[in-house]
């Protein structure tokens, strides 16, 4: 099969690799029907070092069942199904507790041989945990909105939770990226009624203000700051969602939570060390977030999905084939598409 490797930053190829095979009897082989590029892509994209080989890459998929292993149980060949970016057993105490990213028998996708997502098939460990089957056919006109339920989705609703927003906090959400707008998204669902969306590129705070955002503020640093405090009665708000990863949005969700508020982040933070100083030991701020249990939220979030209720698929603002996935690491880093669909 046709899969993507990553040999360096800038140098991404498709190439030809091993068919995925059954080798576990938890293993089931599935077909990707659609597949995507997330902004944590983008990061080695832009830095890894170079290497004589390749290694996989891609960890959001959706697909057909081709196959199980013998202790499969409740998905079947044919099931279309949905794969969160971490892969779980769904039955040891982490994942009881709905953290199914420290699964004791989990693991990552593209790593340690586990075929990544970015390809034609995978192989999918610990199938009958991770994998959650959907009720459309291959030809649903939901497959985005579905294949956000892999991650960015949940990741924005992660955020969202983790920040404790319901309909009597207040919201401000850093970053217009796919991420970002999908935590806009998980904000107005769980009821929020102001929602600042920063973020400085228009046609995305567009669709931030299409997902519920009522205020946008294009602004950054201290003057971000100054214009959230504004628009907040001087206060700041009583969440803030951090989803960029850079060290200025984390200074900047400090300047622009409330005192006694939360700030949540679920960009993959690019920087060590976090500036919470006196000044936010004595505000009583909370930071929580880190990585999303996808597999947490996903049957929580599919009613909404399937009814229409909510539109998450519309951060795809490109689809390439196999063949085109580097044009579309390309136009992802170069922001000139938001996310990207790949369509094996
Ligand atoms: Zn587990």
């Amino acid at each position: 099969m046709r899969a993507t490797l990553i040999y360096g930053a800038g140098d991404v190829r498709i190439e030809d690799v091993p068919d995925p095979v059954l080798q576990d009897p938890t293993d089931a082989i599935v077909r990707v029907v659609r597949s995507c590029i997330c902004g944590s892509d983008v990061w080695p994209y832009g830095s890894r070092a170079a290497t004589a080989e390749g290694g996989r890459i891609g960890h959001e998929f959706l697909g057909v069942v081709e196959d199980v292993g013998a202790d499969v149980a409740g998905i079947r060949r044919g099931d279309l199904v949905v794969a969160p970016f971490v892969w779980a057993d769904n039955t040891c105490d982490f994942c009881r507790e709905g953290l199914q990213t420290s699964c004791r028998h989990g693991g990552l996708w593209a790593r340690d041989g586990i075929d990544g997502g970015q390809g034609e098939a995978v192989r999918v460990p610990q199938a009958q945990g991770t994998l959650v089957k959907l009720p459309v056919g291959p030809d649903s006109a939901l497959l985005p909105a579905l294949l956000s339920l892999s991650d960015v989705f949940p990741t924005g609703h992660h955020c969202a939770v983790t920040a404790g927003v319901n309909p009597r906090t207040t919201v401000t959400v850093i970053g217009d990226g796919a991420v970002g707008l999908s935590a806009v998204l998980a904000a107005k669902r769980l009821g929020a009624e102001q929602i600042i969306l920063m973020g400085r590129h228009k046609d995305r705070t567009d669709l931030g203000r299409e997902f519920g955002a009522t205020d946008v503020v294009a602004e950054r640093g201290e003057e971000g700051v100054a214009r959230v405090r504004e628009l907040t009665g001087g206060d700041g708000t009583h969440t803030v969602l951090e989803c960029v990863g850079l060290k200025p949005a984390i200074e900047t969700a400090f300047g622009v939570v409330r005192d006694g508020g939360t700030v949540s982040r679920v960009g993959a933070p690019q920087y060590p060390d976090v500036p919470a100083d006196f000044g936010v030991f004595s505000r009583n701020i909370t930071l929580t977030g880190g990585v999303a249990p996808a597999r947490a939220y996903i049957e929580q979030l599919l009613p909404d999905v399937l009814e229409g209720r909510v539109q998450p698929g519309k951060v795809f603002d490109r689809t390439v084939t196999l063949d085109e996935v580097p044009d579309g690491y390309r136009a992802m880093a170069d922001r000139s598409a938001l996310k990207v669909l790949i369509q094996p």
